[in-house]
């Protein structure tokens, strides 16, 4: 949703309270895909602080669902979002803040709540997404995904990396 800032700024009462809605249904993240199943109910509150200075917050909570990283079975995830945000205000537009660069969510002489919640969702997303914190994940040589299926392979092959971090922890060992 997009709040026009003339509609804040026109205010003779101190703050304003919108209905929230988040119009962005999916996203991409790191290369992978996500989708938003629901977003609890929110409330935008805008206010005029003095100063010229236009103060917009909200909170709510997000049902996202995306892959798990270990096997790629659909995971739902909820992420918080806490967003509060002052900008300076001058003839219904907003001041270009040299510090804090172009504002992402000043669209014009609109506010752009689904950046805002796109910002915070990406702030405090998790760091992984994991169907079951014990995923045994998709085996590398069969593909079989372990948390079902039980596999013969021998897996014990290293990674080349692997191997190489190995030798030297070895000849560490000997050092020592
Ligand atoms: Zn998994
Ligand atoms: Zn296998």
């Amino acid at each position: 949703m997009k709040i026009s800032i003339k509609d804040i700024t026109s205010l003779t009462d101190s703050s304003k309270k919108f209905t929230g809605i988040c119009d962005i249904k999916d996203f991409s993240y790191l290369g992978s895909e996500f989708s938003i199943n629901h977003v609890e109910p929110f409330e935008v509150v805008a206010s005029m602080i003095g100063n010229g200075k236009l103060h917009i917050t909200f909170a709510t909570e997000c049902t996202i669902t995306g892959a798990c990283d270990r096997c790629l079975a659909p995971v739902s995830f909820k992420v918080m979002i806490s967003s509060d945000e002052t900008v300076q205000v001058s003839d219904g537009e907003v001041v270009p803040d040299e510090e804090l660069g172009p504002y992402s969510f000043i669209e014009g002489e609109d506010i752009n709540i689904d950046e805002l919640i796109l910002n915070e969702i990406l702030v405090n997303f998790p760091a992984k997404i994991l169907c079951q914190d014990d995923c045994k994940g998709i085996c590398p040589v069969c593909g079989k995904n372990r948390n079902t299926e039980s596999c013969d392979c021998d897996d014990t092959v290293l990674d080349p990396r692997m191997a190489q971090f190995l030798d030297v922890f070895n000849s560490f060992k000997e050092v020592k």
